[in-house]
C-alpha cells in the first residue's frame, strides 16, 4: 500500500511541496528538486529507491534543506 501511495504522489522537479520533516525551522512551502549532492547521486547510481530532494525557496531561490526524505514532503495542493 505504501508503494502505491508513493506512486500516486510522485514529486517531480519544480513541484511545490510542503516540508514537514525534522527541521522544524524549514517547515513550509518549497520547490522540490532532486538533491544535487554527491551522496545522493551515489545512492541513485546504486539504484537505491530512497530518493532525496533539495528544497528551494520558490520566491527567492534561497537554498533550503538538502537530502529531504520523500516522507518529509507532501506535494502541495496548490500545484494541482
Ligand atoms: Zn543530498
Amino acid at each position: 500500500m505504501d508503494a502505491l501511495f508513493n506512486y500516486l504522489n510522485l514529486i517531480g522537479p519544480g513541484d511545490l511541496v510542503l516540508y514537514h520533516g525534522t527541521l522544524t525551522d524549514a517547515h513550509g512551502l518549497w520547490l522540490a528538486m532532486p538533491c544535487p549532492c554527491n551522496i545522493c547521486h551515489a545512492m541513485d547510481a546504486l539504484g537505491l529507491p530512497d530518493v532525496r530532494f533539495a528544497l528551494i525557496d520558490p520566491w527567492g531561490e534561497q537554498p533550503g534543506p538538502f537530502h529531504a526524505r520523500r516522507a518529509s514532503i507532501t506535494r502541495s495542493a496548490a500545484c494541482g
